[in-house]
């Protein structure tokens, strides 16, 4: 056989037609290689859903690559038994078609990304590695912008973000005359408003079988395999997408924040595991916000709202991420060492809150942003456990998890642990936020309105005792400072049974 030109290696993450090393090919000299690896899937135990979703999604993608005129090898978990990371295959594929180089558009984890750069040796073959022009600011340019600046803010990064790509912009001004509507998307929601749900993608034939495989080789892997009513296609995530921007989008802002019993979705679009596949593609999704906004279908906070998600927080943390890697996953601020509680993976716990999280988490490899930062992440950084053992929580349960974006969420955002690099101040809070933003408390064993004792919510004690233990570290901060003056303020056997109901609460997780 005469060999091939290029052989271009696609991700599991890369799922899109026009990803650079696809456009920069030619189907009738190059071929592309797809594994499924076992190392990827058992590196953290991945939820059986996201493996699912995965395997499904990539077994389609080769699909729609061979309808577009690809040649395929499309190497299978049950064939690839003895062949776990990308190497293996790679090396059977390069004996086989003799390229003439490797192609392959750059990872989106360090980890990986070391790997590539091992193949270059290993193969004794040039290895041309692309950027992801998927993201829309490349890491050179990220490390440009936070040269030299003493803070690095996600607003200011999210401004010139707005003005690069002129979403919602008229001339060099914001429309509507402000950047950011956020102080309008903090109202707690009501269980008698319409929440619209997700548009459920029944399996399919190639689904069934990734699904019966997930089964008999991941089953002892945390959550829920079924029901399963993931998109695995473009069209069909797609299709999700446009019901959202229909039906959710315009109370997306109004309630960002809120959590409500028995409604895991609320307006979120439920897209961010459709986004980092490649099945939908970013900027693509915003201009699609911005024509809602511009036909007056969607109010302007809401279209903001989200556009600044992408734009702004997505591309923000990805950012941090490569600036910060190796080293930014073992941050530790605090020095937090306590084992995660067995509840995360259980949801038995009497905390309402975490328990919904949790369970829904198991059920759907879902929850929103709120609950993660402020329900699973804030009693996580309360009660001290490792960070690291956090991430690695984060990046095994969620559907839409990888590293370039659950790390700097968890370690930076939610847990402070990279001591203020990524977030302004700790995403602290007790019961009564939870309360504000929720209906959890009414159905809790716990009463949010007591701060120490037996059936006081443990976020109370929790949150005081946090404060009062990190004083030294937080108390530079003006916004954190006022916490720790009111902490001064409590009298002497109130801060006593503070520190009592804390140790008590920790000593039976
Ligand atoms: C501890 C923690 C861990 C997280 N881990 C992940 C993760 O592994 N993968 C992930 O995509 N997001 C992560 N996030 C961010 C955010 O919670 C999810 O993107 C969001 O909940 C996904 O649901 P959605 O698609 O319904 O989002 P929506 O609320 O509808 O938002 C729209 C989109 O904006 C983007 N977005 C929103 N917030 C963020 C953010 N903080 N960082 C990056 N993108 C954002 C996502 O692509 C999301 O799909 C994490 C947040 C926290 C606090
Ligand atoms: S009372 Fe406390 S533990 Fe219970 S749901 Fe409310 S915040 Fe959560």
């Amino acid at each position: 056989m005469t060999g091939v030109r290029n052989l271009i290696l696609v991700l599991g993450d890369q799922l899109t037609p026009a990803v650079s090393s696809l456009s920069a090919a030619d189907p009738s000299r190059d071929r592309v290689l797809m594994a499924e690896l076992h190392d990827e899937a058992t590196y953290v135990r991945h939820h059986k859903k996201k493996i699912a979703f995965l395997f499904s999604a990539m077994r389609h993608f080769a699909e729609d690559l061979r309808a577009r005129g690809w040649s395929v090898d499309y190497v299978r978990l049950g064939a690839a038994e003895n062949r776990p990371s990308f190497t293996e295959p790679l090396a059977d594929a390069v004996a086989e078609h003799r390229p003439e180089r490797i192609v392959v558009t750059e990872a989106g984890e360090w980890r990986v990304s070391e790997m590539i750069r091992s193949w270059r040796d290993i193969f004794g073959l040039p290895v041309d590695i692309l950027p992801d022009d998927r993201f829309l600011c490349s890491h050179g340019e990220f490390a440009l912008w936070a040269a030299g600046r003493k803070q690095l803010r996600m607003e200011y990064f999210y401004r010139d973000m707005r003005r690069r790509t002129g979403l919602l912009m008229e001339g060099d001004q914001p429309a509507g005359g402000t950047w950011n509507f956020d102080s309008e998307n903090r109202k707690p929601a009501d269980p008698s408003l319409f929440m619209p749900r997700p548009i459920g993608c029944p399996p399919d034939a190639i689904t069934e079988e990734v699904l019966a495989l997930v089964e008999a080789r991941f089953g002892d892997h945390f959550g829920d395999l079924l029901p399963f009513g993931l998109a695995v296609t473009r069209a069909d995530a797609e299709a999700s997408f446009a019901a959202f921007v229909d039906e959710a989008l315009p109370k997306f802002g109004d309630f960002q924040d809120a959590m409500l019993r028995g409604e895991p979705f609320l307006y979120h679009s439920v897209i961010a595991q459709y986004l980092n596949c490649g099945l939908l593609d970013p900027l693509r999704a915003c201009r699609q916000v911005e024509v809602a906004y511009r036909a007056g279908k969607v109010p302007l906070n809401a279209a903001e709202g989200f556009i600044r998600q992408i734009i702004g927080w997505r591309e923000y943390v990805r950012g941090i991420y490569w600036l910060k890697m190796p080293g930014y996953e073992r941050s530790n601020f605090f020095s937090h060492a306590r084992a995660l509680p067995e509840f995360y993976w259980t949801a038995e716990t009497d905390m309402a809150c975490v328990r919904a999280a949790v369970t829904q988490t198991k059920e759907l490899a879902y929850a929103h942003h709120i609950q993660r930062l402020m329900v699973t992440g804030n009693f996580a950084m309360l009660a001290g456990i490792d960070p690291y053992a956090l991430h690695e929580w984060y990046l095994s349960v969620y559907a839409d998890a990888y590293e370039w974006v659950e790390l700097p969420n968890t370690v930076g955002m939610s847990q402070f642990a990279d001591g203020g690099l990524l977030a302004s101040k700790p995403y602290a809070a007790s019961g009564a936020y939870i309360n504000r933003m929720s209906n959890y408390c009414g159905s809790c064993h716990y009463d949010v309105k007591q701060r120490t004792g037996e059936r006081a919510c443990p976020f109370n004690a929790l949150y005081w005792d946090f404060i009062n233990r990190n004083r030294a570290k937080i108390g530079g901060n003006p916004r954190m400072a006022q916490m720790v003056r009111t902490y001064d303020k409590f009298a002497a056997d109130e801060r006593r049974r503070i520190a009592e109901s804390a140790a008590a609460f920790l000593a039976r997780l």
